[in-house]
């Protein structure tokens, strides 16, 4: 028996998985699938909000806190398994912003390098962009991850510590407590792979963490919130950073590929990718960059983001079941406020002083019933 059972292998399981690990901890990670193949893989890998300064406080304060952590936390995952997550400081050129003035108090008041810019710098940063309007803002200490590769790298390090269990394919359909109760101690969950006992459970099930509560009777407001994007195959060098206009943003990586995104769409949880968004993205990308006109589109996919109201995660312990926790609903950040919002959990798990004041995020019944 584990002290800790973590359910759902994405990039919040699995960093929730890592520091009680390295806080000497026993842990079992189970995941239904692979480990971050779901919203964790199909994400752009962002390292900000997309208009941080349109976001509530809440968010804002763990981005912040997470923006700080990359860098080394990406250093850290190259040495110890080898594989790189491509962590990258290269900046964010916005164009076409309505609420600049906005933007640039916000930076402003944090000290958040942001600027406005003029045409011939956008052209001599980003040579290939079609500017829109004269001023585009920027802000250079903007990073962006490759997720998959961050995903992959956060499981080969789980695997080779002795204190991690973790079960793939391993399907949870249900928790273990006493029979007829809606309160009290959950001992642990059924699963395709049998009975797992554990002294707490953390529910990391990403679009799904509200079907798995409900088996609970508890109601979390998360639900799927479908996003498209695709791929093209550019040569090297095409662009060099994050472009965002009307929503819509081009991110590079470091072979060449240019990533574009993203539909949003109620859809439940479909996951198919259909001609229109294919459509609507290549529009997009090819009115920011248009040699994109010339490249091929190499991919296309879709992933669920965990939609929750104001896209402020829930973590912390069920009022109803003390020693369930939860940490879900990251909604269109999850990546960038993974490494805060799971040290914000484990601090709560291990009992340690909190990062931050943890009651905006609390899913206690008040929050529940808001939705
Ligand atoms: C198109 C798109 C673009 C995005 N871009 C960005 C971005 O640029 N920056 C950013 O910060 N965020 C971005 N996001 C959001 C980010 O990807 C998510 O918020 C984040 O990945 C959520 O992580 P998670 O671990 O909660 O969920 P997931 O990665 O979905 O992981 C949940 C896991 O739980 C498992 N699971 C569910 N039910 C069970 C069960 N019953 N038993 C066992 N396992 C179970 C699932 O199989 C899954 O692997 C984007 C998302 C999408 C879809």
């Amino acid at each position: 028996m584990s002290d800790f059972l973590i359910i759902g292998g994405g990039v919040i399981g699995m960093m929730t998985a890592l520091q009680l690990a390295d806080a000497g901890q026993q842990v079992t990670l189970v995941e239904r699938g692979e480990c971050g193949k779901e919203a964790s893989w199909a994400g752009g890998g962002i390292v900000s909000p997309l208009y941080p300064w349109r976001y509530d406080a809440a968010i804002s304060q763990l981005s912040r806190w997470s923006e700080g952590v990359y860098p080394s936390l990406a250093l850290r995952l190259l040495e110890e398994t080898g594989i790189d997550p491509e962590y990258r400081q290269k900046g964010l050129l916005y164009l076409n912003v309505d609420d600049a003035g906005k933007a640039l108090e916000w930076a402003r008041q944090l000290g958040k390098p942001l600027e406005r810019v003029a045409a011939d710098f956008v052209h001599a940063k980003e040579p290939g962009v079609a500017m829109a309007g004269d001023s585009a803002l920027w802000m250079p200490t903007l990073g962006s991850v490759r997720n998959p590769r961050l995903a992959k790298a956060l499981k080969a390090r789980l695997a080779a510590m002795p204190q991690v269990t973790l079960r793939e394919q391993c399907d949870v359909s249900g928790f273990i407590h006493e029979a007829g109760k809606r309160e009290g101690s959950v001992e642990g969950v059924m699963t395709s792979q049998g009975a797992l006992k554990a002294g707490r459970i953390v529910v990391c099930g990403g679009a799904w963490a509200a079907q798995l509560l409900a088996q609970l009777d508890v109601h979390l407001p998360v639900r799927p919130v479908k996003g498209q994007m695709i791929a093209y195959q550019a040569t090297k060098g095409l662009l060099q950073r994050v472009v965002l206009k009307d929503g819509r943003y081009i991110i590079p990586r470091a072979d060449g590929l240019l990533l574009v995104g993203s539909t949003l769409e109620e859809a439940g949880f479909d996951k198919t990718t259909d001609e229109a968004a294919l459509a609507s993205l290549k529009q997009s990308a090819e009115a920011i960059l248009p040699a994109l006109k010339r490249c091929p589109v190499a991919n296309q996919w879709a992933g669920l983001r965990p939609g929750s109201p104001e896209g402020i995660p829930f973590i912390g312990a069920l009022h109803e079941w003390p020693n369930v926790f939860v940490n879900a609903g990251h909604y269109r950040n999850g990546l960038v406020l993974a490494p805060a919002s799971t040290h914000l959990l484990v601090d709560q798990l291990l009992g340690r002083e909190p990062l931050i004041a943890p009651a905006p995020y609390q899913p206690n019944p008040e929050r529940l019933t808001q939705a």
